[in-house]
């Protein structure tokens, strides 16, 4: 069993450990001393959670992102309640809960827009009984300035080109945006590269089980409506759900085409301010380790864009894995990501499909009974709540 406490600032040299799949090899076995500990690829929440829990434990860390800078739009616009323990250890959740908005309800209404009840979240027995709204460039904004004081800067515009694996060390080949190359030698390289990871590709590291394919449409919206700040809506053939980012800006997700369509009130063209419809397959990687490279993020797993799910995932693999590298159980890196992303993966398509799938009439007044009548009771929303906030583990 590993300590999650280790990751809280002891300053221990990297020793390390254990293959679970096999790779080439070749004869180095002692790593030169200029080599680096940690080479992190991709500066999004995962990458960059990733590089500060590592830089808080005392080794040398580059983290290099191959956009130039950090994106205003897009991802993830809140955080549950098990995100905010996680950037707690990395001793950052004040902060992001000063920028953020707390949400304290959670609306669920008929496909007449009736609200059929309400998820209080003062019922989650915890320290963050909330869920917290925040562009996940604001959270990126303040995971970069932690890295700063520990000395880390972010190496934008920068990509890994290639990378070549021996015993014990991950040779890796970049290029920056002026078109220069270099090498860098490291003991661990994380792979927080997101959905389109090269290197998983070339890798040819492919996905496990579950495999739904859902569409998904995004919409963030600046516009005065007059809902409160999470609401989703039951609708005849899908689910909406509408929740607050900060002021009159709100994002929409349905998992039916232009979600900001499904709005009781039109939406006008100018108050649309991004806007994106997307297929999402629900799966993860085969194996979370290949050696010395080992993946965190959207990178080993994908997943439903409603639920503020997958941000948490990805914090808890790059928490995780420094803190086994520290407590030397590496191997076990694998295993335990994998076992507690499935489950989360299985619980999101079945509530998926109680919740946002067409169904007969006599299903939906049944749902509705059960929702009216059961879930007004606050041990049954305590247990509701502790599973959509990321508390199940
Ligand atoms: C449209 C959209 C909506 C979403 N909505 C939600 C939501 O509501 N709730 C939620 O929890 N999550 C949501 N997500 C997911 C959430 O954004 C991700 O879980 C989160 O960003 C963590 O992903 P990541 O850091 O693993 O990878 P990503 O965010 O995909 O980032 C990977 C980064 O790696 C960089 N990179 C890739 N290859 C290289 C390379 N070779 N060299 C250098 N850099 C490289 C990329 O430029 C990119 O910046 C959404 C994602 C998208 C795309």
């Amino acid at each position: 069993m590993f300590l999650y406490s280790s990751i809280l600032g002891l300053n221990l040299h990297l020793n390390v450990i254990l293959m679970s799949e096999s790779y080439p090899s070749s004869p180095v076995l002692v790593p030169p001393v200029s080599a680096l500990d940690v080479l992190v690829i991709g500066a999004t929440p995962a990458g960059l959670a990733a590089a500060l829990a590592y830089a808080r434990l005392g080794l040398s860390v580059r983290i290099i992102e191959s956009h130039a800078g950090i994106s205003p739009l897009n991802g993830s616009v809140s955080l549950n309640a098990r995100a905010l323990e996680l950037l707690e250890a990395l001793q950052i959740a004040e902060k992001i809960i000063q920028a953020g908005h707390k949400i304290s309800h959670l609306e669920i209404r008929n496909a007449n827009y009736k609200k059929i009840t309400d998820l209080d979240f003062s019922h989650l027995h915890h320290k963050y009984p909330f869920l917290l709204a925040l562009p996940q460039s604001e959270l990126e904004k303040i995971l970069i300035e932690a890295l700063k004081s520990y000395g880390v800067l972010i190496e934008f515009g920068t990509s890994l080109i290639s990378h070549m694996q021996q015993e014990i060390l991950v040779t890796c080949d970049l290029k920056n945006a002026q078109g220069s190359e270099s090498q860098i030698i490291s003991k661990i390289v994380v792979a927080a590269e997101g959905e389109f990871s090269n290197i998983r590709q070339k890798l040819k590291i492919g996905f496990g089980l579950t495999e739904y394919q859902h569409h998904w449409s995004l919409v963030d919206i600046q516009t005065d409506l007059n809902y409160g700040d999470a609401t989703c809506c039951l609708l005849p053939d899908g689910l909406l759900y509408v929740q607050r980012i900060k002021n009159n800006l709100f994002r929409i997700v349905s998992n039916l085409s232009n979600a900001h369509t499904f709005l009781p009130q039109p939406v006008k063209a100018e108050e649309i301010i991004w806007h994106t419809e997307r297929r999402v397959t629900t799966h993860q990687i085969r194996s979370y380790q290949y050696g010395r490279i080992f993946f965190v993020g959207d990178c080993a797993h994908q997943h439903l864009p409603w639920d503020g799910r997958d941000l948490s995932m990805g914090l808890e693999d790059a928490v995780t894995l420094a803190a086994m590298t520290m407590d030397q159980c590496l191997e076990q890196y694998h295993d335990h990501r994998y076992k507690a992303n499935l489950k989360v993966l299985y619980d999101s398509e079945r509530l998926v499909r109680l919740m946002g799938q067409a169904h007969s009439p006599f299903f939906n007044r049944v749902r509705e009974w059960v929702l009216k009548n059961l879930l007004t009771r606050p041990s049954v929303q305590s247990r509701v709540l502790v599973g959509m906030s990321g508390l199940g583990f």
